[in-house]
């Protein structure tokens, strides 16, 4: 900044290809063609005192004829050219050039020399200054490098201090260097530097100033060569100022893209911070609904559950695991879960023990249950025992019996006895272990098993909780639940229950279980072991007929929103129902039935109040219009009705219908809503028309049945076919009962006596009806010696009788189970005699006496007592031999 600077007259020219030098600047550049290493060398490394050197623009000459530049030839600058720049012939004489004629003197702020290898040629680095402009007078080319004459063209001091007065100078100036500082600012801010480059503002002319700055920007190489031609100091000034206004909008929108690019990049650390900021507000507002306060809840949750110490440390455990997760991260959702429930199970929470009453407990089974009078008296023997202590280990009640009578709902009044919460497990087809114990939680999908979860749902841990249908559990290569239910009802390990899932022992010896199956049969020896089985057989038709009045009928329309004032059964018609529309052990089918007529009642109902009354009208309504015919309200299914004022509510109009019509079951009704009767009476008198088939009394999960078995001959080859789903034991039953039958053909004067072989040219087929139905069992033994001595004597068997028993292969019947069953089921059936074996004739006593009293039992010792009852007349062998 030397100033005015003296500038040599002829000076040694580094051309500058598409770059412009301003004074002010400072560039580092590396030189390596042979010129500008030999110009570097002489008038910059070998000078004594600091030389300089001019460095002029070139430009390409393709880049010349775009912009309009007029070449020329010749090493002297052509006075009449339009355009400021030549042709010269370069080095390179493929690459014409076209120098500029305004150039700026540089000096070497530093030096530095290099070899290279192994050409061993030299090159040299130089930082210049641009110091001031020079017009170039006179360019020569033809040395090892380019000099030019030049002559200054910055102002001398005198004619400064002239400009420097000038107003347009002045007012220039200032604009000039409020843009500068404004950039700076700009600059600065975004850089965080502190004010040097202010300084620069103060100490330096303003005119050079404008260089530098200019010089500092990135611009094109026009815009840089019309810098470097504005020699006039106000066009300098207002073209930097320009300049440098146009850098700082540049910055001002770059800075505003970055910013929206900023703020779609971190949108999600916007979000987090909002978050955060939003939980902090909602702290204040006392508002926890979001994800962290959620673990919190859960946290307080976990603390109120009352878990034993150790589990509450592995939950503490879980629950760090938690927090430290993100709710996206996998696994978080299942840990969530888990402690859920951990802090959902009722590890201490009971359901108060009410002070038990015995009396009260017997009054409540009592109006609960009619009949059932040993089961009830057990029951209270049970509470009784829990009553005086309450922590002694009593037994598991088992409830067996066919469907529908009862079981559950003992089960349930025990709890209400107890003033215990009541939950039903289902074990119905239960295979996998798995489902009692749980999954481990390394599975997916996988959840605690059944009692974790009924535990969970009743929120108790002291619940009568049903084991239904304990018998229908079986084992297969996923584990067998009976095993993990046996832990479960022995009191020395159902203290620490593991479930699989929830991997923390649970007490279970809270718990009452209670347990129902349809056959104790099919419970593993073990399990049932742990259990006092408690007997349920299936109703007489009068005990049917007494539930129904007394207990299903109020329920029923109660729940269908009637009552006797709407709908009434006579007993006559539930009579109907019972025998004729159901034949069940129970009363399950008796209940739907039931509700089948409350339910088109209710519609029936719910279209006269909707209708508003028939005013004098004829009850429009199917179902009504024969119960009114019926009752002879009058001609033509008329009736009278009282006309009710307009403006009666609903409510008064029901009312009245009540008091004009309680709609009364009648057999039309039945046979319209249930549709034609399923069973009669004189179904055995129906299929025992023809000789071969006889009726059998077996046992069923539903209950007692009567079993038809049918044999018939054909011409064959004396082959015994057997079909209806049949089993193996049954199966070796008939064998044995064709052996029996062919030992004795002659004694029994069967038709084809005269024939050595009673299967001689033809084949017996024996069908058990029902084909669909599996069956199994010893008990047909008698029923199909029976029906093959039917067959061959050509006799008809008495279709009155139905039997049972085991028969040997000489003759002796055996006693067989469920007689009691069997028994009620013929009595259902409306059968009259029932042969049985002799030692079964014990089991009788559990059979209701209205029931024996409605039938002849007939005791059987052998066959032949059998087949004496069992035909018209006796026994066929009896005529003709004695045994
Ligand atoms: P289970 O569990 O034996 O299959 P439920 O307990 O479900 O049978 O009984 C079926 C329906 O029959 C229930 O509504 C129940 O109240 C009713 N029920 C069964 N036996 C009686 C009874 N002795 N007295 C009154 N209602 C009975």
């Amino acid at each position: 900044m030397v100033e005015p600077m003296e500038l040599p007259t002829r000076i040694g020219i580094l051309p500058f290809r598409n770059k412009v030098l301003l004074p002010g600047a400072i560039i580092r550049i590396q030189c390596t063609s042979p010129s500008s290493v030999k110009l570097v060398e002489q008038e910059l490394w070998q000078r004594e005192e600091k030389g300089l050197i001019g460095i002029l623009p070139v430009r390409d000459a393709a880049e010349a004829m775009a912009v309009g530049s007029v070449v020329t030839q010749g090493d002297k600058i052509s006075k009449n050219q339009a355009s400021e720049s030549n042709k010269v012939d370069g080095k390179s004489q493929h690459e014409p050039l076209y120098w500029h004629t305004r150039g700026v003197a540089a000096r070497a702020l530093h030096l530095s020399r290099g070899v290279e290898k192994p050409s061993g040629r030299v090159t040299y680095i130089v930082v210049l200054e641009g110091l001031s402009r020079f017009n170039v007078q006179e360019l020569n080319t033809r040395g090892t490098y380019t000099t030019a004459r030049i002559s200054p063209i910055d102002m001398t001091k005198s004619e400064m201090e002239q400009i420097e007065q000038d107003a347009d100078y002045i007012a220039l100036s200032r604009q000039f260097k409020l843009t500068a500082m404004e950039l700076i600012t700009v600059l600065e801010q975004k850089q965080k530097t502190g004010g040097r480059t202010k300084v620069l503002l103060e100490t330096v002319p303003v005119h050079k100033l404008a260089d530098i700055f200019v010089a500092s920007f990135e611009i094109s190489f026009e815009e840089q060569l019309s810098m470097l031609d504005s020699v006039d100091l106000k066009v300098r000034l207002s073209k930097a100022t320009e300049l440098v206004d146009r850098h700082l909008q540049s910055i001002r929108v770059a800075e505003k893209i970055t910013q929206k690019v900023e703020g779609q990049l971190s949108k999600s650390q916007k979000e987090y911070l909002l978050r955060q900021q939003m939980r902090a507000i909602k702290e204040e507002l006392g508002d926890n609904d979001d994800e962290d306060d959620d673990v919190a809840a859960l946290e307080r949750k976990m603390q109120d559950a009352g878990m034993p110490p150790n589990i509450w440390k592995h939950a503490q455990r879980e629950l760090r695991r938690l927090k430290k997760m993100q709710p996206q991260q996998p696994g978080y959702n299942s840990s969530r879960v888990y402690l859920e429930l951990l802090a959902d199970l009722p590890w201490q929470t009971t359901s108060e023990e009410v002070e038990l009453d015995l009396k009260a407990a017997k009054e409540r089974l009592d109006s609960d249950h009619y009949g059932l009078v040993k089961v009830k008296q057990r029951i209270i023997e049970y509470l009784a025992v829990r009553k005086l202590k309450p922590d002694a280990r009593s037994p598991v009640l088992c409830f067996v019996g066919p469907p529908g009578v009862g079981k559950t709902s003992l089960a349930s009044s025990i709890a209400a006895a107890l003033g215990r919460k009541f939950i039903r497990i289902s074990l119905g087809g239960v295979k996998d272990e798995a489902d009692i114990r749980g999954h481990r939680r390394t599975y997916i999908g996988s959840m605690p098993g059944r009692l974790i979860d009924g535990l969970k749902k009743v929120a108790v841990c002291n619940p009568v909780m049903l084991l239904d249908e304990i018998d229908k559990t079986g084992s297969d290569v996923r584990g067998d639940p009976a095993s993990a239910l046996l832990e479960v009802l022995d009191p020395e390990q159902n203290k620490t229950f593991n479930d699989h899932y929830l991997n923390v022992p649970f007490d279970l010896s809270k718990v009452i279980f209670v347990a129902t199956a349809n056959r104790a049969q099919p419970i593993p020896p073990p399990l049932l072991d742990r259990m006092e089985v408690i007997e349920l057989p299936g109703y007489t038709s009068e005990e049917k007929l007494r539930i129904a009045m007394r207990h299903l009928i109020p329920r029923v329309l109660n729940q269908h929103g009637l009552n006797s004032d709407f709908l009434q059964f006579p007993e006559a018609m539930v009579k109907l129902v019972i025998e004729q529309y159901t034949r069940e052990a129970g009363v399950r089918n008796l209940e739907r039935k039931l509700a089948a007529l409350a339910r088109a009642a209710a519609v029936a109902v719910a279209e006269q109040e909707h209708n508003g009354l028939p005013l004098n009208h004829p009850i429009s309504s199917p179902l009504l219009e024969s119960r009114i015919s019926a009752t002879g309200g009058g001609g033509g299914g008329e009736v009278e009705m009282e006309v009710i004022p307009m403006g009666v509510n609903n409510h008064e109009i029901s009312n009245v219908f009540r008091i004009m019509s309680p709609l009364i079951v009648d057999e039309e009704m039945l046979e319209k809503v249930l549709g034609p009767p399923k069973y009669d009476d004189n179904e055995a008198a129906e299929r025992v028309v023809t000789p071969g088939v006889s009726v059998g009394l077996v046992w069923t999960v539903f209950g007692g049945e009567v079993q038809f078995v049918e044999a018939t001959a054909t011409p064959g080859k004396g082959d015994l076919h057997l079909t209806g789903q049949l089993g193996d034991v049954i199966k070796e039953s008939a064998q044995i009962a064709l052996t029996w039958v062919r030992a004795r053909a002659s004694e029994l004067n069967l038709a084809v006596v005269e024939e050595s072989n009673l299967l001689e040219g033809r084949d017996v087929h024996i069908h058990f009806p029902a084909g669909a139905v599996p069956k199994d069992g010893p008990s047909a033994g008698v029923t199909l010696v029976t029906s093959l001595v039917s067959l061959f004597s050509r006799r008809r068997v008495r279709s009155d009788t139905a039997m049972t028993g085991e028969m040997t292969l000489r003759g002796l019947v055996l006693p067989v189970g469920g007689i009691k069953d069997k028994v009620l089921a013929a009595h259902r059936y409306g059968l009259k005699r029932v042969i049985l074996p002799e030692r079964n004739l014990k089991d009788l006593a559990e059979v209701p006496s209205a029931v024996l009293a409605s039938l002849e039992i007939l005791p059987a010792k052998r066959m032949e007592d059998v087949l004496e009852q069992a035909f018209e007349g006796g026994c066929p062998l009896k005529q003709h031999s004695k045994l």
